[in-house]
């Protein structure tokens, strides 16, 4: 009898005692990101060798890799409880472009940091000897060539939960106009297969977006609501007339000869050396579709300076964008091009005063993207991808634009 109670009391008492019982937690005001003290040349020239300790109120099984495009760390943790975490403050997150956390499958754990650049895992280790649990990962800078990321970042990040629920202020859109410009249009059906054409389909995907981008309370201007023809340069005009902080192109073309397939987000570059990317951009400059309105040939030197000053501010931050939008995708499980960001000289991104890409949501001549496309769930997903992309490329607009005041 006395033994009985003994047990329930233990029963009862359980949940309250050792740790050892419930989940792990990470202790973020214990933990930290830190550059290595290392020597001065590596400090001048960078990039620098980088620390990460994460405290954790007991040891855990973990493992520990790195994706490509960008260059990430994933760590997974086994019987740790991230959902509640505000990892994203730990000490030193502003050396990384990002952190995100989350549940992830059978009881693991996952926190993805995107890193300022190619590393390699010089050592990882998980320290018990004192009160707290330590993951001890050294980081090390490699050139880009020596880069050893897992083969499919896609597939190593498919099953990641929705990073947005994790950030406890939910963000919002108020003040950010972005102009949404579903490609071709009218008698220009863009590319087609079977019975469904780019113009059509892109246009479906950019309402649906509309829609999604409206409801964070973000001002979308398009550059085309139904099956009309609109200029390249009216496009970068309407843009330009509603205000627009950010333009988004929508494409899903025709997939050149031997390449792969998988959504692409493009930026301005003068210089693209991809093949397809060149045969892309060489496609949609096609002069019977410009009515005689790309200026392309017509820039004098004075014009071409100034737009490269302009440029200077805003490349960055087309840049920017666009990896927030591939990593958001990447972990919404969309299919990615091996190679997710690319530089095209596409006419439309070429306003060198607001943040433009140009994202090709797949393509329309592959099996297996035109299904995805087809696809209301899988249109979902990426609409979703694209709002969060938005507004996580926002707040660190803001956060700039806040750093610039001071
Ligand atoms: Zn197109």
């Amino acid at each position: 009898m006395i033994r009985k109670a003994a047990l329930l009391v233990l029963a009862l008492l359980l949940p309250f005692m050792a740790h050892a019982q419930g989940p792990a937690r990470i202790d973020v005001g214990a933990s930290s990101v830190t550059w290595q003290d290392v020597g001065w040349w590596q400090a001048v020239f960078g990039p620098r060798a980088m620390d990460l300790s994460l405290a954790l109120d007991q040891a855990v099984p973990y493992r520990v890799f790195l994706v490509g495009d960008p260059a990430r760390l994933v760590i997974d943790l086994k019987g740790a409880n991230l959902t509640a975490q505000d990892l994203p403050q730990i000490f030193g997150h502003d050396l990384l472009h990002a952190v995100r956390s989350g549940s992830f499958q059978r009881g693991w754990s996952r926190i993805v940091l995107e890193l300022p650049g190619p590393y390699r895992v010089a050592s990882a280790g998980m320290d018990t000897r004192g009160a707290l649990a330590r993951l001890d990962i050294a980081l090390w800078p490699v050139a880009p060539d020596q880069f050893t990321p897992r083969p499919s970042a896609a597939a190593a990040l498919r099953n990641l939960p929705d990073p947005a629920v994790l950030s406890d202020t939910p963000i919002r859109g108020e003040g950010l106009v972005v102009t949404l410009d579903p490609g071709h249009g009218g008698f220009d059906p863009g590319a087609q297969s079977d019975d469904i054409t780019e113009a059509e389909l892109v246009l479906t995907f950019a309402l649906e977006l509309r829609e999604a981008m409206q409801a964070k309370g973000i001002t979308v201007n398009m550059t085309r609501d139904k099956d009309d023809f609109v200029a390249l340069e009216q496009r970068m005009t309407s843009a330009r007339a509603a205000g627009s902080h950010l333009l988004i192109s929508l494409h899903a073309d025709a997939l050149p000869k031997g390449q792969a397939a998988g959504a692409t987000v493009y930026v301005w570059s003068n210089s693209a050396d991809d093949r397809a990317a060149r045969q892309l951009a060489a496609r949609h400059e096609r002069k019977d579709l410009l009515l005689g309105m790309d200026l392309t040939g017509q820039d004098d030197a004075l014009a071409h300076a100034l737009m490269d000053f302009a440029r200077t501010d805003t490349q960055p931050r087309s840049e920017g964008y666009a990896r927030q939008l591939t990593s958001r995708m990447a972990l919404m499980g969309i299919g990615l091009h091996g190679r997710p960001v690319q530089g095209a000289a596409f006419s439309v991104l070429k306003s060198p005063d607001i943040t433009s890409v140009l994202l090709e949501l797949g393509f329309i001549t592959d099996g297996y993207d035109r299904a995805k496309m087809s696809d209301p769930l899988w249109r979902g997903r990426m609409v979703q991808a694209v709002t969060e992309a938005t507004l996580g490329w926002w707040k660190d607009e803001a956060a700039r634009g806040d750093l610039l005041r001071r």
